[in-house]
């Protein structure tokens, strides 16, 4: 089960105090996504990851926590715009403020990860176009991490295996295959390998679907 705390915490930015949920414990049983996204009921505690201050907008995994350069980003118009912006769900923009901190940080592994999980709040919420907008900003991202030489992923084609999802799932199927010869050319291990092979498959069925790591080991269809 996943237990939760509630802390007062004071904010990093503002000084002021708000009451946050944090998870205590949790759990994972079953597969998880292509993508990395994790079983219930960890799955659930997304909410759980971001805490968003309700009096100066700084969101962050731990608002007592301070980001470099967070003071002034947070206050600029494209974050205030993004905090409040009403074609993505609430946490959503949460998380997108917090890879907007991250990218002004120079952290762009950590930006696109924060990408990625604002993309699956939107995939909860129904928001189709929205989770396509953060999957492809997520690529974008990541694509900066590599040319500065940050990891987002560890194991030879991780990343490009995580990539091609992101791409398969916005509906970028030509780029999403290229991708994925390029994963299979770093010769991954083999649960890597039956996980390229599989998105393949998804690709030429045009398929942007969910689907999970255990659905590509079983090589279903
Ligand atoms: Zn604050």
């Amino acid at each position: 089960m996943t237990t939760i705390l509630r802390e007062e915490k004071v904010c990093a930015l503002c000084g002021k105090i708000s009451e946050h949920s944090e998870i205590g414990s949790t759990n994972a049983f079953g597969s998880p996504d292509l993508d990395t996204r994790p079983p219930e009921m960890k799955r659930s505690t997304i909410g759980m990851w971001i805490q968003a201050c309700p009096f100066c907008g700084y969101c962050a995994p731990n608002i007592s926590g301070i980001i470099e350069r967070a003071a002034e980003v947070v206050r600029s118009d494209s974050y205030q715009q993004q905090l409040n912006d009403p074609e993505f769900p609430k946490l959503a923009n949460a998380f997108l403020c917090f890879s907007q901190l991250q990218e002004f940080a120079g952290n762009f592994a950590g930006a696109g990860w924060a990408s990625v999980y604002a993309a699956w709040v939107c995939d909860d919420a129904g928001f189709e176009m929205a989770a396509r907008k953060c999957r492809l900003s997520a690529v974008n991202l990541w694509q900066k991490a590599k040319e500065k030489g940050q990891r987002f992923a560890e194991q030879a084609g991780a990343e490009e295996a995580i990539l091609v999802d992101l791409l398969r799932r916005a509906g970028q199927f030509e780029l999403a295959l290229k991708i994925c010869e390029d994963g299979l050319k770093k010769s991954p291990e083999k649960t890597i390998i039956n996980i390229l092979q599989y998105q393949k498959r998804l690709i030429n069925n045009a398929d942007a679907g969910r689907h999970t790591v255990a659905e590509a080991i079983k090589g279903k269809r």
